[in-house]
């Protein structure tokens, strides 16, 4: 039986493109489709999926829309009778979408209403001897799963930055619009509007190329016997303004934020990495006064070249876990960093 691939996505919030992870997820969802030599089809949701689907057109693929007011914004209701009313158009037996925040709400249900299976978080997609077989990790990115399934529909949700995304010119698609009425309760939920932090304290940046992280070294107190938080909240909040780096935290310095001890003001535990906290993807790393140990390092899994300053030559980061250990003072390494982009800015 020839195969067919549905590769979904919702539009972003300019309303213009699809998300970064969606044209990753495309550029998965296409090069499995050829190793399966099977047919690939586009789906798309959103206020008005024109000119994202013209970002995708290039594809060839045939592509369908559920479009309007309704599904402007994330609604578990709205966007789950979309996805299914796609999903039942086109019946493919796979179906591939991003695990953007607004599918991994919905796709498990919409799963369950098609009698299909899911797996979510998956990491990569490859066809081994003919067989699809999808990839994700459990229990902190410590056990690796290898997953194949007999039962179709398997609709899998890939997370960010597992995969080349796809580019290619923009072009007019001709996208057959799905008409997918809803009954009212599925627009009990009504958007009320976005609520984002002031742009200095906005500092998780999952497209950036550097994560830099800060431990708790900077909280405490230096060669003179004194802490310097003021010198330590400036030198990095000029050093993240420069780089356009993302933030991460070690444990021990967000959880001194929720205790309330004086700490570093724009710290979260939003920002934490590690084994009870996030595991970023990131080109490259930084840490700074943290001390590498285990929990925390499992969160750098997937940043491939890694960098550590501290004071300490025997810390955790030197016993294999960092490409390069600076054993030096992180206060005086960021400054000169952040004195080495102000002589850039100024010379360009
Ligand atoms: C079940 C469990 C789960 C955990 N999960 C996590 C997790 O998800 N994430 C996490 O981070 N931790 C986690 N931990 C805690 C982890 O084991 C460590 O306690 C924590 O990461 C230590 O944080 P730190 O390195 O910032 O602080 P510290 O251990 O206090 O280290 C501070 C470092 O700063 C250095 N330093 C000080 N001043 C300077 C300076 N001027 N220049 C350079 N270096 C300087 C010091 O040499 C020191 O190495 C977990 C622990 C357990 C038991």
């Amino acid at each position: 039986m020839s195969q067919s691939i549905l590769f979904l996505a919702h539009v972003d919030d300019s309303g213009a493109t699809l998300p970064k992870a969606a044209y990753e997820t495309l550029g998965a969802a296409i090069d499995t489709a050829k190793q399966l030599s099977a047919t690939l089809a586009i789906g798309l949701v959103g206020e008005n999926v024109q000119s994202a689907a013209d970002t995708v057109a290039a594809t060839g693929a045939p592509m369908l829309g559920v479009s309007g007011p309704d599904f402007a914004h994330p609604r578990y209701a709205s966007d789950a009778a979309a996805v299914e009313a796609i999903c039942r158009e086109v019946q493919a037996q796979v179906v591939i979408g991003p695990a953007t925040s607004r599918f991994l709400r919905v796709l498990p249900g919409v799963a369950q209403r098609l009698k299909a299976q899911v797996d979510t978080h998956v990491t990569s997609l490859e066809v081994l001897e003919g067989v699809l077989t999808a990839r994700r990790w459990f229990y902190r990115q410590r056990l690796e799963a290898v997953i194949q399934r007999e039962a179709r529909p398997w609709l899998l949700a890939l997370d960010s930055g597992c995969h080349a995304a796809w580019t290619g010119a923009v072009s007019t698609a001709h996208v057959k619009m799905l008409t997918t009425p809803l009954p009212a309760e599925a627009k009990r939920t009504a958007f009320a509007g976005i609520r984002v932090p002031n742009t200095d304290a906005q500092t998780i940046r999952p497209d950036a190329k550097l994560l830099f992280v800060a431990g708790a070294g900077w909280c405490k107190k230096q060669a003179d016997g004194a802490t310097h938080l003021p010198e330590a909240e400036k030198v990095i909040l000029e050093f993240l303004r420069s780089s356009g780096a993302s933030l991460g935290g070690s444990k021990s310095l967000v959880d001194q934020s929720g205790e309330n001890q004086a700490v570093l003001g724009f710290m979260t535990h939003l920002n934490q990495v590690g084994q009870t906290g996030a595991t970023p993807r990131h080109p490259k790393g930084l840490s700074t006064c943290c001390h590498g140990e285990e929990p925390h390092v499992v969160g750098w899994r997937f940043i491939n070249e890694r960098r550590a300053v501290n004071l300490d030559p025997n810390c955790g980061w030197a016993r294999g876990k960092a490409d390069v250990l600076y054993v030096a003072d992180a206060f005086q390494v960021m400054a000169k960093l952040n004195s080495l982009f102000t002589e850039k800015a100024r010379t360009r």
